[in-house]
């Protein structure tokens, strides 16, 4: 089977971590403030807090902006669903803005006029989280006006889009956001086995989320409540967690960094490729924003459905059968059980609702051979045509 996605693991990758198996840190040791700098430096942002993965790094980029009981998150529905989840682990209640038909990011149009009606029953969301879906950036400059219009903060979810950039700057500088995450998770663009990054320029934040990944423990005087008793001594300031990352994920993703623009190129070559031997066939493909260098986490497909002779799910069967590791990203989150109780309705997400019954992800990633590509090529057309 072809899979949609998969890590490439380099001799250099593998002589970095077991380099760290034999030193003194497996844990808190160098690497992990070296990692946050160099990733923070790749992407012109001043803070780097490296985490166990972007799930955790999205639940501590929302307590450090004091998302609470009580208060409101949104993002896209076509996300994975952890963009929702870090909203409800801190109690607060999630709602959805539609996406745009043209690059499945969250629709600005959509979320303006959400926000107008918000405004008007007094029920303005605290925080919103727009995803990069497949790598390509939201349109982060209107969303920022709209934040400062109605006073929400901005968590970016960038788990797909490391090494991509928006208007002229990279993905993660936060220019537009408070805080941006990255996920390192196999299947992404470059990867720590486990792990994630969140990035901001807010000194405030950057501390909040040291805390909440490390148990909220502070060994700094200047941040107790009193003259410690001694040199041991430590305070808990907050209720945080263990989101600590390893020193050798840390050291595998410093590695796996000197490669991200190579990276992110090849997936760029590999689209194209797609776009140029897919053109004729009854499918709508990726589109790209001309302000926009995707990252390229996913190819993403959409199947002319009168113009094809079989259901999604008979193209989907078939390109399985066929050896291709084809997958949909994503279900509408708010069609999961868990969010039942929240009794969200299909209705107001149309958009999400015509994209879901058409959407196939094809395999991308960087390492694939053209014979591979080829392969799927092949595939799709027997399968379509
Ligand atoms: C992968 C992903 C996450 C979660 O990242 P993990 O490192 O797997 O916890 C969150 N949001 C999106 C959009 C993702 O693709």
């Amino acid at each position: 089977m072809i899979p949609y996605g998969r890590q490439e693991i380099t001799d250099a990758d593998i002589d970095a971590v077991v380099a760290v198996l034999q030193s003194d840190f497996l844990t808190q040791g160098p690497s992990v403030p070296e990692f946050e700098q160099a990733v923070a430096e790749y992407c012109g942002a001043s803070h780097g807090v490296a985490v166990n993965s972007g799930t955790s790094a999205l639940h501590v980029a929302c307590l450090a902006l004091g998302v609470r009981e009580g208060d409101l998150v949104w993002t896209s529905p076509i996300t994975f669903v952890a963009s929702a989840n870090c909203a409800r682990y801190c109690g607060a209640d999630v709602d959805f803005v539609d996406i745009d038909p043209k690059t499945y990011n969250i629709s600005v149009a959509a979320l303006r006029v959400k926000l107008e009606q918000a405004a008007k029953s007094d029920r303005l969301p605290d925080v919103v989280i727009p995803v990069h879906f497949s790598g390509q950036s939201c349109d982060m400059e209107p969303i920022r006006q709209l934040a400062d219009q109605y006073g929400f903060s901005i968590i970016e979810d960038a788990c797909h889009a490391v090494g991509g950039r928006y208007q002229d700057e990279k993905i993660g500088s936060c220019r537009y956001s408070d805080i941006t995450v990255f996920s390192f998770h196999p299947v992404k663009i470059i990867t720590t086995a486990e792990g994630g990054m969140a990035l901001t320029n807010d000194a405030g934040l950057a501390r909040k989320m040291d805390l909440y990944r490390t148990h909220g423990i502070s060994r700094d005087p200047k941040e107790m409540t009193r003259q410690p008793d001694g040199p041991w001594y430590y305070q808990q300031l907050e209720l945080g967690y263990n989101y600590r990352m390893t020193e050798l994920q840390a050291a595998l993703g410093i590695s796996q960094l000197t490669r991200l623009d190579e990276v992110v190129g090849k997936r760029h070559l590999l689209a194209k490729s797609y776009d140029k031997q897919l053109k004729d066939l009854p499918l709508i493909l990726p589109y790209q924003e001309k302000s926009n260098y995707s990252a390229y986490h996913l190819y993403v497909i959409r199947l002319k459905l009168d113009k094809i002779n079989a259901s999604h799910k008979q193209v989907f069967e078939a390109l399985r059968a066929a050896g291709i590791g084809v997958n949909l990203h994503y279900i509408p989150v708010y069609s999961q059980p868990y969010f039942s109780e929240f009794a969200f309705s299909p209705d107001d997400f149309i958009e999400a609702e015509a994209y879901y019954r058409e959407a196939i992800t094809i395999p991308l990633y960087h390492h694939m051979s053209f014979s591979d590509q080829d392969l799927v090529v092949e595939s799709l057309k027997s399968v379509l045509l």
